[in-house]
């Protein structure tokens, strides 16, 4: 009971035993329990080969999630784009074809100031309902604002 023999290596392969037998990674025979396939470097080393590539494949997801995370933007950022021309949603909102927009009137309009109108759907055909907006609590606190392409 020493050392690496500690590490469970059955999953990769090794088991003790007194039997001998034949690594399919390396072809020298060990002595390792009959039902085993590889020695025990062999084990080990594939076993470490496995959580390397599982490091490598977290790494992309954490790549892949920053990325995401860089999409979002808090209320503030929101309303700059708002006030520049561009819908925004967040991605809290449950449905698709949600958005908002920022209606600037001009001459021929009832309004006279801007104001805020959100999308609230996008029928297959025909046009979305549009209905003035205020932002909530959670709206204005939330991280998860999105720019949303016309
Ligand atoms: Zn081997």
């Amino acid at each position: 009971m020493g050392g690496v023999k500690f590490f469970d290596l059955r999953r990769w392969g090794y088991a003790a035993g007194h039997y001998i037998c034949h690594c399919i990674s390396c072809a020298l025979s060990y002595e390792g329990n009959k039902l085993s396939w590889r020695c025990h470097a062999c084990a080990l080393k594939a076993k470490r080969e496995e959580e390397n590539a599982m490091d490598e494949f977290e790494a992309v997801l954490a790549d892949e999630k920053a990325q995401e995370d860089e999409k979002r933007f808090d209320f503030g950022d929101a309303l700059r784009l708002l006030q520049g021309g561009f819908r925004v949603a967040r991605e809290g909102w449950n449905g698709k074809g949600m958005w908002l927009a920022l209606q600037v009137p001009d001459n021929h309009s009832k309004m006279r100031l801007p104001y805020l109108y959100m999308s609230v759907a996008t029928p297959p055909a025909g046009k979305a309902d549009l209905v003035p907006w205020l932002a909530s609590q959670t709206d204005m606190l939330s991280d998860d604002w999105v720019l949303v392409a016309e």
